[in-house]
């Protein structure tokens, strides 16, 4: 038995046996040219067995999900039985490729040839050309990968990194709990997870140097951030324990799932809800969310190998806004880079991928990308009249005026193409970084709201990546200088009059949740999972008492007094409660 402690990245327990997720290596770079009779033999090898697998695969497909789902699949047959990208790829071999290099080469181009047509149909074929590529270099280099969507149930998912698409891959009934060996508290892996409900423990390290599929099992308390390989009777009884407890308190937040959020004053307070789909923001209705604080649209990018049209976009967000008619949605703009990784623009890596490329200066670099989506936002916008825009990763005026520039000669166009589009919708920025804390009175003069994502904006103050499992001491809300800049933002928009709301992960913290009253926030922005708890808290607070707890702390000079005086108060209050 082996008991590690790490980061509590999603809270809850679980217990199962471990599978591996390991991100299969597709690196032929290394391989050496056999000769052009031998590559050419295991070329037809491969297509063979890639033949076999599909056909066997398409069979379990249509007996699952129907004809039409098999079809995509065959469709690939198809593909690689087509004379001219075999041809091609021989020609390749014969110039002195490796089967693997031509196979690449060859599938690569027809990719981009699809992927750069108009007709959103043919588009999508790119997606199959990516997938028989990925298959054949996979059976050529004989790598095997774990089929996600197969994994049995109570399993625990554990991999040197589960990003947010693998997360979302996993069949999540099946899945007991998760564990990484890296990754923080607000990586996306664990925004992700804990959306779903799903235990995580992360910033493991060496786990997997001490597991291999199947032959562990794994205890995982992702509220206290505990993994035990291999555990005995006693952690197993332990384990019991912990999760009836936890599954009590869960059934006792039932009773907030699905009403209004009222403070301790009896004031109307608003809840909004995080989400990264359209079943997330059924979830957030069903929990009674005052609609949608933050659209993550980045999701709808990830794991696939095109992007997605502006119809595609369109229907999206006319669905999630016709799920909320009496609230605000507000739709971040694509905020890719950093820990978001969209295979479909194939990005060149970075040195500092979350000081680099992404967000909104990779949005206003590729107006394209940026106006389809701007366009579907504003066509959506007009049917239900309910919708906001905001922008990621905002330093600067310029930022705020190139997109209203753009926005408005999309609304131009949309005009003149006679499409429905809502030209009065409102603009507004994320405030995550420090200039934009420092630069706030004037931002606010072209931004119609601001939202506060402490996510981005503790790491960039604190300059403690937020990914980074060895610095989540350091990677703290409640050090006193992000403190401080929320309640200057706030403070901020208040003299200017424009609302302001926080969507980053600090939001659901009981420990935040009376600061953020008492600086005066206007909407609180959680994950589903997060709002009944959250719902809770804000119902125990008072205004008086939540402005005497921000005064008390406000000159506390470290994350360690700050933390240590509101937990001992917050247990006090539950204590009190609890005896009440
Ligand atoms: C944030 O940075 O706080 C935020 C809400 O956005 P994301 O986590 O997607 O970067
Ligand atoms: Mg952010």
């Amino acid at each position: 038995m082996e008991k590690i402690k790490a980061v509590a990245a999603s809270p809850g327990v679980g217990l199962g046996r471990v599978v591996v997720y390991v991100e299969p290596d597709l690196n032929f770079g290394g391989l050496v040219y056999s000769g052009r009779e031998k590559e050419i033999a295991r070329l037809e090898l491969a297509v063979t067995a890639f033949k076999e697998q599909i056909t066997l695969l398409a069979a379990e497909t249509e007996a699952k999900a129907g004809k039409q789902q098999a079809a995509i699949l065959t469709g690939q047959i198809a593909m690689i039985s087509d004379p001219f990208m075999i041809t091609q790829m021989e020609e390749l071999i014969g110039q002195g490729r490796t089967a693997e290099a031509a196979v690449s080469e060859v599938t690569t181009s027809f990719k981009e040839m699809f992927a750069n047509v108009e007709d959103e149909k043919m588009r999508q074929r790119a997606t199959d050309i990516g997938d028989l590529r990925k298959r054949l270099l996979m059976i050529l280099m004989e790598v095997k990968e774990l089929d996600l969507a197969s994994i049995g149930p109570d399993s625990v998912v554990v991999g040197e990194d589960l990003p947010a698409s693998v997360i979302t891959s996993l069949p999540t009934a099946n899945i007991q709990a998760l564990v990484s060996e890296i990754g923080g508290y607000t990586s996306h892996g664990a925004i992700m997870a804990r959306a779903l409900g799903l235990p995580l423990v992360s910033g493991v390290t060496g786990l997997m140097k001490l597991i291999t599929t199947g032959d562990h099992e794994i205890i995982v308390d992702g509220t206290k951030g505990e993994a035990i390989v291999d555990p005995d009777e006693n952690a197993k009884t332990e384990y019991r324990l912990r999760r009836e407890a936890w599954r009590e308190e869960q059934s006792s937040l039932k009773v907030f799932l699905g009403r209004q959020t009222v403070d301790g004053d009896g004031v109307r307070r608003t809840l909004s809800s995080n989400i990264s789909s359209f079943a997330e923001a059924k979830l957030a209705q069903g929990a009674g969310a005052d609609g949608i604080g933050l659209f993550r649209t980045e999701f709808l990018f990830l794991d696939r190998e095109t992007l997605p049209g502006e119809e595609e976009q369109f229907r999206v967000y006319s669905e999630v806004a016709s799920l909320f008619p009496n609230s605000e949605v507000v739709i971040r703009t694509l905020d890719v880079g950093g820990d978001k990784e969209v295979p479909a623009l194939d990005l060149p890596k970075e040195d500092n991928p979350f000081l680099g490329y992404r967000a909104i200066r990779f949005c206003l670099d590729h107006t394209e990308i940026f106006s389809s989506q701007l366009r579907a936002i504003l066509r959506a916008g007009a049917e239900h009249g309910n919708i906001k825009i905001m922008l990621p990763l905002v330093t600067s005026l310029e930022e705020i005026t190139s997109a209203r520039a753009l926005m408005k000669q999309c609304l131009d166009d949309l005009k003149r193409e006679n499409l429905p589009c809502d030209p009065a919708i409102q603009l507004g920025i994320m405030v995550e970084t420090p200039a934009a804390v420092l630069l706030a009175d004037i931002l606010a003069k072209e931004a119609d709201f601001f939202s506060i994502g402490t996510n981005d904006l503790t790491q960039y103050i604190l300059a403690a990546d937020r990914g980074n499992s060895k610095l989540g001491h350091l990677n703290s809300p409640f050090h006193p200088a992000v403190l401080r800049a929320i309640e200057n933002i706030i403070k901020t928009g208040r003299k200017r009059s424009i609302p302001v709301s926080l969507c980053g992960e600090a939001g659901a913290d009981p420990m935040m949740i009376p600061l953020l009253m008492a600086y005066g926030l206007d909407k609180f922005s959680v994950s589903p999972s997060s709002l009944a708890s959250v719902r809770r808290e804000i119902s125990t607070w008072r205004l008086t008492e939540a402005n005497s707890l921000a005064n008390e702390v406000r000159d506390f000079p470290t994350t360690g007094s700050v933390k240590a005086h509101l937990l001992q108060v917050i247990e006090n209050r539950r204590k009190l409660r609890t005896i009440a």
